[in-house]
């Protein structure tokens, strides 16, 4: 008889999962605790009719590289990205703008003094963009790439500070390798978020940063419509509390964080596993702001118009300082703020003339603080007369984040602090195994960690297919 499968969450980790289990010809059941389907992927009407928001993640330079991603017919499923003309803008004092062209020539020829060195620490690893991501979107294995990996491994470690001062000259280029190394969520300072800034640079160069059209939720579709393909079943509304409600005898993949497979493990997992899912850390989490605008935001320069990712924070210096208040229980006065403004390149997302925009900062985990006004006026900063454009705002903070998805523990989106010793082994050395048995976890909580790429899904089915071979083997014996 056909092996049952349940997968408990429909994030792009289960999804994902769920379809390396059918592929493999499981029959696969999807639980969504939500109405709707797609974890960090959902779109909704969050301000004003007609006017369409994502809910969690906007921009999908991870999607695009993901190998699993790659593997499945995602185009015929309905999903179709969209390349604005830039990747990212990153204005700084002065109506300056930096832009990164997709094109490393070009965004280098914009960097002055730090131009040849842009160009020689870009250009190789974009050419070997497809390998380095096998093994970076991995757990810790031998490299199939090694030359590739190697460059890489050589100039991920480091403190973002440490690289944007030794590598770059120009205030420009330290400030945008310090945007890029700010989506890590670590302070700049700490061993391992320069990687961030490696992977997000490198991203822009070999496959752009784009929107998917008609918002995020598309992703969950086309994810959805080809595991329906495979005769997969996904229910929406199915809420699991504890692994006892399911099927004795299937296979479980659990796309949740730690702190909820400790509920939903107590009565089958040992207490010396659950006490190491007691001891998993969160890292910080965020304040998102959804608007909607009356017209375009009034960049100052007007090349900020170009890419649907503006970094906001300024310097250097500044973003480093943002980023190391929530460290410190603090929020900043001046945050760094990630924004999104995917109407200018998709006009679904408002009706005719009209716009949505995203912007999050990153604020201690489980903050109360109301950061409004401080991203408005980081926007306002760059794009005076901003505030005059907003029809309608819709704020999330950390707790109205955790009440939509329980994976966003604290307002953390990334499934946990994402340091040195929690990137590698999370959320422990198991990594997507548990210690019961046919039990396996899933989300952004293990390997590679957070973004929507659907590889710790990947893995995780991955290792659960062998680990019922292994099973049924020693069965035979
Ligand atoms: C504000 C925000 C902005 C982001 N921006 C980006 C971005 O631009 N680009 C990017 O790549 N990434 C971004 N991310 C991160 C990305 O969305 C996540 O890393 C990714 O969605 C994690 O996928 P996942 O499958 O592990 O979990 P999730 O997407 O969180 O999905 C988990 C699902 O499991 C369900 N669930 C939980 N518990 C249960 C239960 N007991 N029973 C049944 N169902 C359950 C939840 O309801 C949810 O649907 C962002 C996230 C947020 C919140």
């Amino acid at each position: 008889m056909t092996k049952q499968a349940f997968i408990i969450g429909s994030g792009p980790n289960g999804l994902t999962a769920a379809i390396v289990l059918a592929r493999a010809g499981l029959r696969v059941t999807v639980l969504e605790a939500q109405p709707t389907l797609g974890g960090g992927l959902r779109s909704s009407e969050l301000t004003l009719p007609g006017f369409v928001h994502d809910v969690c993640s906007a921009v999908h330079p991870l999607a695009l590289s993901s190998p699993a991603f790659r593997s499945m017919p995602l185009r015929e499923h309905g999903l179709e990205w969209i390349h604005p003309p830039a990747p990212l803008a990153h204005p700084l004092n002065g109506g300056e703008c930096v832009l990164v062209d997709v094109n490393v020539r070009k965004t280098a020829a914009r960097l002055g003094r730090d131009e040849a060195m842009y160009r020689r620490l870009m250009t190789p690893l974009t050419a070997h963009w497809n390998d380095l991501m096998e093994d970076v979107l991995a757990p810790l294995h031998w490299p199939r790439h090694p030359a590739a990996f190697a460059r890489f491994a050589v100039m991920a470690p480091w403190p973002a500070t440490v690289v944007a001062r030794i590598m770059f000259r120009t205030r420009e280029a330290q400030a945008l390798f310090a945007g890029m190394a700010a989506h890590s969520f670590l302070p700049l300072e700490a061993l391992g978020s320069g990687a961030f800034g490696w992977v997000l640079a490198l991203s822009a160069h070999a496959v752009g940063w784009p929107v998917a059209r008609g918002g995020s939720q598309r992703i969950a579709d086309a994810l959805v419509s080809y595991l329906r393909s495979l005769g997969g079943e996904v229910l929406p509304n199915r809420r699991v509390d504890s692994l006892g409600e399911l099927e004795p005898g299937a296979l479980v993949l659990c796309d949740v964080s730690p702190r909820q497979l400790l509920r939903l493990g107590r009565n089958r997992l040992p207490d010396w596993y659950l006490r190491k899912l007691e001891r998993y850390r969160y890292g910080p989490g965020v304040f998102k702001i959804d608007w909607a605008l009356k017209e375009p935001i009034p960049w100052r320069s007007a090349e900020c118009s170009w890419a649907a990712t503006v970094h906001i924070g300024g310097t250097l210096e500044e973003i480093a300082e943002s980023e190391r208040a929530p460290w410190r229980g603090e929020v900043s006065e001046r945050p760094f703020v990630l924004l999104a403004q995917p109407s200018l390149f998709d006009s679904s997302r408002a009706s005719a003339g009209m716009h949505t925009a995203w912007a999050y900062c990153h604020v201690p985990n489980g903050s109360r603080d109301n950061m409004t006004a401080r991203i408005e006026a980081q926007v306002e900063r760059f794009a005076p007369g901003f505030g005059e454009r907003i029809l309608r705002r819709h704020t999330m903070g950390p707790a109205e984040m955790e009440a939509r998805n329980e994976n966003l523990v604290g307002g953390d989106i990334n499934g946990g602090a994402a340091d040195l010793r929690q990137l590698f082994l999370r959320p422990s050395a198991g990594m997507y195994r548990t210690p019961a048995a046919g039990v396996y976890l899933c989300s952004a909580s293990t390997p590679p960690g957070g973004g929507v790429h659907g590889m710790c899904g990947y893995h995780a089915a991955r290792w659960a297919i062998e680990g019922m071979r292994l099973t049924d083997r020693a069965g035979g014996l």
